[in-house]
Protein backbone atom coordinates (compact mmCIF):
# COMPACT_ATOMS: atom_id res chain seq x y z
CA UNK A 1 0.00 0.00 0.00
CA UNK A 2 1.44 2.92 -0.68
CA UNK A 3 0.88 6.99 0.20
CA UNK A 4 -1.18 8.05 -3.16
CA UNK A 5 -3.49 4.92 -2.36
CA UNK A 6 -4.16 6.24 1.14
CA UNK A 7 -4.64 9.70 -0.20
CA UNK A 8 -6.73 8.52 -2.79
CA UNK A 9 -9.23 6.69 -0.22
CA UNK A 10 -9.37 9.77 2.07
CA UNK A 11 -10.29 11.89 -0.42
CA UNK A 12 -9.02 15.13 -1.27
CA UNK A 13 -9.11 17.00 2.15
CA UNK A 14 -6.28 19.30 1.30
CA UNK A 15 -3.96 20.40 3.50
CA UNK A 16 -5.06 23.31 6.28
CA UNK A 17 -1.88 26.00 6.39
CA UNK A 18 -1.08 29.01 8.07
CA UNK A 19 1.70 31.62 6.92
CA UNK A 20 4.30 32.08 8.91
CA UNK A 21 4.14 34.91 11.83
CA UNK A 22 0.39 33.83 12.27
CA UNK A 23 -0.61 33.67 15.72
CA UNK A 24 -0.74 30.70 17.86
CA UNK A 25 -4.18 31.65 18.49
CA UNK A 26 -5.43 31.90 15.22
CA UNK A 27 -3.80 28.50 14.73
CA UNK A 28 -5.35 26.88 17.70
CA UNK A 29 -9.13 28.20 16.47
CA UNK A 30 -8.59 25.95 12.83
CA UNK A 31 -7.40 23.08 14.88
CA UNK A 32 -10.29 23.39 16.93
CA UNK A 33 -12.81 24.19 14.19
CA UNK A 34 -11.63 21.71 11.98
CA UNK A 35 -11.14 19.46 14.75
CA UNK A 36 -7.99 18.57 13.31
CA UNK A 37 -4.63 18.00 15.37
CA UNK A 38 -1.89 20.14 12.90
CA UNK A 39 -1.47 22.97 10.56
CA UNK A 40 1.41 23.30 8.55
CA UNK A 41 3.02 26.27 8.40
CA UNK A 42 3.82 27.63 4.51
CA UNK A 43 4.24 30.70 3.14
CA UNK A 44 2.60 29.54 -0.32
CA UNK A 45 0.56 26.21 0.45
CA UNK A 46 3.85 24.53 -1.35
CA UNK A 47 6.86 24.42 0.45
CA UNK A 48 6.46 23.72 4.18
CA UNK A 49 8.24 25.07 6.63
CA UNK A 50 7.26 24.24 9.93
CA UNK A 51 4.06 22.10 11.76
CA UNK A 52 2.25 22.76 14.74
CA UNK A 53 0.15 20.09 16.53
CA UNK A 54 -2.15 20.66 19.51
CA UNK A 55 0.79 19.14 21.69
CA UNK A 56 3.35 22.05 21.03
CA UNK A 57 -0.01 24.41 21.91
CA UNK A 58 -0.48 22.45 25.14
CA UNK A 59 3.59 21.94 25.84
CA UNK A 60 4.00 25.87 25.81
CA UNK A 61 0.79 26.89 27.52
CA UNK A 62 2.17 24.60 30.17
CA UNK A 63 5.49 26.28 30.50
CA UNK A 64 4.23 29.50 30.07
CA UNK A 65 0.67 30.24 30.24
CA UNK A 66 -1.93 31.78 28.08
CA UNK A 67 0.69 34.63 26.99
CA UNK A 68 1.99 32.10 24.13
CA UNK A 69 -1.59 32.05 22.46
CA UNK A 70 -0.45 35.93 21.24
CA UNK A 71 2.71 34.40 19.97
CA UNK A 72 4.19 33.96 16.46
CA UNK A 73 3.82 30.17 15.70
CA UNK A 74 7.56 30.18 14.31
CA UNK A 75 8.34 29.87 17.60
CA UNK A 76 6.35 27.07 18.85
CA UNK A 77 5.90 24.73 15.48
CA UNK A 78 8.58 22.16 14.64
CA UNK A 79 10.68 23.26 12.24
CA UNK A 80 11.24 21.54 8.53
CA UNK A 81 8.86 18.65 9.33
CA UNK A 82 9.76 15.23 8.17
CA UNK A 83 7.62 14.51 4.82
CA UNK A 84 7.23 11.73 2.92
CA UNK A 85 6.20 11.03 -1.16
CA UNK A 86 3.72 9.84 -2.90
CA UNK A 87 5.49 6.49 -3.53
CA UNK A 88 6.73 5.69 -0.14
CA UNK A 89 5.02 2.78 1.43
CA UNK A 90 2.34 2.65 4.62
CA UNK A 91 4.81 0.72 6.89
CA UNK A 92 7.73 3.22 5.50
CA UNK A 93 5.66 6.16 7.18
CA UNK A 94 4.47 3.94 9.79
CA UNK A 95 8.22 3.36 10.56
CA UNK A 96 9.14 7.05 10.32
CA UNK A 97 6.17 7.79 12.21
CA UNK A 98 7.01 5.95 15.51
CA UNK A 99 10.56 6.39 15.68
CA UNK A 100 10.05 10.28 15.49
CA UNK A 101 6.96 10.04 17.74
CA UNK A 102 4.51 12.16 15.80
CA UNK A 103 1.63 11.64 14.38
CA UNK A 104 1.13 13.56 11.06
CA UNK A 105 3.09 14.05 7.80
CA UNK A 106 3.09 16.17 4.96
CA UNK A 107 3.26 14.54 1.19
CA UNK A 108 5.28 16.25 -1.04
CA UNK A 109 6.39 15.56 -4.67
CA UNK A 110 8.31 17.59 -6.71
CA UNK A 111 9.04 19.61 -3.68
CA UNK A 112 5.25 20.75 -3.49
CA UNK A 113 2.57 19.61 -0.55
CA UNK A 114 0.21 17.71 -2.26
CA UNK A 115 -1.38 16.49 1.06
CA UNK A 116 -1.04 14.80 4.68
CA UNK A 117 -0.99 11.88 6.23
CA UNK A 118 -2.24 11.05 9.71
CA UNK A 119 -1.32 8.10 11.90
CA UNK A 120 -4.88 7.03 11.94
CA UNK A 121 -5.06 7.19 7.75
CA UNK A 122 -2.24 4.99 7.50
CA UNK A 123 -3.41 2.75 10.29
CA UNK A 124 -6.62 2.34 8.43
CA UNK A 125 -5.32 1.62 5.15
CA UNK A 126 -3.00 -1.24 6.40
CA UNK A 127 -5.96 -2.91 8.46
CA UNK A 128 -8.02 -2.75 5.35
CA UNK A 129 -5.06 -4.12 3.28
CA UNK A 130 -4.95 -6.82 6.04
CA UNK A 131 -8.80 -7.90 6.34
CA UNK A 132 -8.48 -8.33 2.14
CA UNK A 133 -5.43 -10.06 2.10
CA UNK A 134 -6.91 -12.10 5.15
CA UNK A 135 -10.21 -13.11 2.82
CA UNK A 136 -7.76 -14.14 0.33
CA UNK A 137 -5.73 -16.37 1.65
CA UNK A 138 -8.96 -18.02 3.41
CA UNK A 139 -10.17 -18.03 -0.42
CA UNK A 140 -7.55 -20.15 -1.46
CA UNK A 141 -7.18 -22.54 1.67
CA UNK A 142 -10.98 -23.21 0.81
CA UNK A 143 -10.48 -23.46 -2.78
CA UNK A 144 -12.63 -21.19 -4.08
P1 LIG B 1 1.76 15.01 16.58
O1 LIG B 1 1.87 13.67 17.24
O2 LIG B 1 1.83 14.90 15.10
O3 LIG B 1 0.60 15.81 17.07
O4 LIG B 1 3.07 15.85 16.96
C1 LIG B 1 3.91 15.58 18.07
C2 LIG B 1 5.16 16.47 17.96
O5 LIG B 1 5.87 16.17 16.75
C3 LIG B 1 4.88 17.98 17.90
O6 LIG B 1 5.96 18.64 18.53
C4 LIG B 1 4.90 18.29 16.40
O7 LIG B 1 5.29 19.62 16.10
C5 LIG B 1 5.94 17.31 15.90
N1 LIG B 1 5.64 16.83 14.53
C6 LIG B 1 4.43 16.52 14.00
N2 LIG B 1 4.54 16.09 12.75
C7 LIG B 1 5.86 16.10 12.45
C8 LIG B 1 6.63 15.77 11.29
N3 LIG B 1 6.07 15.31 10.18
N4 LIG B 1 7.99 15.94 11.35
C9 LIG B 1 8.57 16.40 12.48
N5 LIG B 1 7.91 16.71 13.60
C10 LIG B 1 6.56 16.57 13.60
Amino acid sequence: MLVQQILKSKGDTGVMTVAPGSLVQDAAKILAEKRIGTVVVSADGKAAVGILSERDIVRELAKRGASCMSDSVDNVMTANPVTCGLGDSADSVLERMTEGRFRHMPVCEDGEMVGLVTLGDVVKARLSEVSMEKDALEGMIMGH
